[in-house]
């Protein structure tokens, strides 16, 4: 089963990127401070944060000083994913690890999420021939959607 994902670079209090995969209705999210890297050998952290809803999936531009999340937003990376193994994605993020199949833009090949303790996870790329050294969120900074800078969206 294909279920939708999307990566959005935020700049709020902090630049950061948001990876968000489509679990039964809704957009499980994590913050990721760093973003993500295509290195097998590089942990990234990523600190779940609440659910979205799928509308957002699509959203790239302002949110308004006062609302949650205020700043500027980019689609960094669209496309759909696969959750590997057998268990349901849900069942496996209750247990703390996901493996999951990216087919993005930017992001494809085999990927691992796991929780490290309460709301601290992190993402790692497995090897295939999509990891790479290669630092992809310099190499690739502009919006999938729009081809925007996250600097070309007006600021709130
Ligand atoms: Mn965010």
């Amino acid at each position: 089963m294909r279920n939708i994902f999307v990566v959005q670079e935020h700049l709020a209090r902090r630049l950061h990127y948001d990876l968000r995969l489509e679990v039964e209705g809704v957009l499980r999210s994590w913050a990721l401070p760093k973003g993500p890297s295509l290195d097998p050998s590089v942990r990234r952290l990523a600190v779940a944060v609440e659910p979205h809803p799928l509308e957002y999936a699509h959203f790239e531009g302002v949110i308004p000083q006062g609302e949650y999340g205020a700043g500027t937003v980019i689609v960094w990376d669209r496309g759909t994913y696969i959750p590997e193994g057998a268990g349901t994605a849900r069942a496996s993020l209750e247990e703390g690890k996901l493996t999951f199949t990216l087919l993005g833009r930017k992001l494809r090949g085999s990927w691992v999420i796991v929780r490290i303790r309460e709301q601290r996870w992190l993402l790692i790329k497995r090897h295939d021939r999509y990891s790479s050294a290669k630092d992809i969120t310099s190499l690739a900074p502009r919006s999938v959607i729009s081809g925007r800078l996250l600097s070309d969206v007006s600021a709130p």
